[in-house]
């Protein structure tokens, strides 16, 4: 497959990826070369991690962090140290790479929040809200009611989120940062405006760690907002059945009846966005600091009455 000025082998395009649909590695191919123009911009001066599936989704799976010594030597590559010793980890240039590590299995591309450039200072902060119970879809409801209050709880601190289904069971808020707050000061942030969430709506909304605990509470999850850690890139395939994106919405999406985690995938993601722009097109230009924010929010928390 010609890919820009690479020319990439694909082997056993037919392999079924995803059974129920019967969705094959080929498929997964040219979905990653068609959304390439779409993905880059979110991945691009990341460190990836790759979840890989060398046989389909009903194989084992694995997050695959170090290059390997066979892949070509035009993939990039960044060293990153570690406590013993240090590795290559991956970063996606461009749409050949992305064909390139699809052929090697890699269905999901997981990011760092930060750049290559600054590491310890992100320049997006996550909130991942998860559903109580197995049934997604059910408690969808629950879960954009939360994004909401999220939202708005966001915004009267002057930030600007974005959201996205995850692709698997839940919606991922983005904010854009100036890089200006290191990862422990962005993930006190975080705690706190979780906190005063929390504080805000009991009976909906958690951060207990333990799903037993959570009862029919939306998990709210910050920790990922830290050094070292990833998260799934906008656009990028999910190992579930059907093959689903994690897919940017713009925030009246939300109110959409018939939306869930799931709605868009390789089968459907072209045919919206032939429809409309990337909802996430301008976050960068969106990206404020926190001092204000963390000034405004303790003060909001002093006067809920919670700690800190
Ligand atoms: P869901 O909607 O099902 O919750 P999710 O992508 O939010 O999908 P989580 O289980 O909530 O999945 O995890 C959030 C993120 O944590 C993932 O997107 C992934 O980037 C990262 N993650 C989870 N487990 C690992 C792991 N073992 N290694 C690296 N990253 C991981
Ligand atoms: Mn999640």
């Amino acid at each position: 497959m010609k890919v820009g000025r690479r020319l990439i082998e694909v082997s056993n395009r037919d392999k079924v990826f995803f059974p129920k649909g019967g969705l094959t590695k080929g498929e997964l191919v040219d979905y990653y070369r068609r959304a390439a123009e779409l993905l880059l911009p979110h991945v691009r001066d990341r460190l990836v991690s790759m979840h890989r599936f060398p046989d389909g989704i009903d194989g084992p799976g694995f997050y695959h962090k170090d290059v390997p010594d066979h892949f070509p030597e035009w993939i990039h590559s960044e060293r990153v140290e570690k406590e013993d010793g240090h590795l290559r980890q991956l970063v996606i240039d461009d749409a050949a790479t992305l064909v390139y590590i699809a052929d090697q299995g890699c269905i999901t591309p997981h990011v760092w929040l930060s750049r290559v450039d600054r590491r310890d200072h992100p320049d997006r902060m996550i909130f991942d809200l998860d559903p109580p119970g197995d049934d997604f879809e059910a408690s969808f409801d629950a879960v954009r009611w939360t994004a909401r209050r999220l939202r708005e709880l966001l915004e009267e601190l002057g930030l600007v989120p974005f959201v996205m289904t995850s692709g698997s069971k839940g919606l991922h808020l983005h904010v854009p940062l100036d890089r200006k707050t290191d990862f422990d000061g962005v993930r006190g942030f975080t705690m706190g405006a979780a906190d005063l969430l929390v504080a805000r709506h009991p009976e909906r909304v958690t951060r207990e760690h333990r799903k037993a605990k959570r009862g029919d509470r939306v998990y709210l999850d910050v920790m990922r907002n830290a050094y070292a850690q990833t998260t799934v890139a906008p656009y990028a395939v999910r190992a579930r059945e059907g093959a689903p994106v994690a897919t940017p919405l713009a925030w009246d999406e939300l109110d959409r009846p018939g939306l869930h985690p799931r709605r868009y995938g390789i089968g459907n993601l072209f045919r919206r966005m032939s429809q409309k722009e990337d909802p996430w097109k301008d976050m960068d230009r969106h990206a404020r600091g926190l001092d204000e924010p963390a000034r405004d929010l303790k003060r909001l928390r002093e006067d809920a009455g919670s700690p800190g």
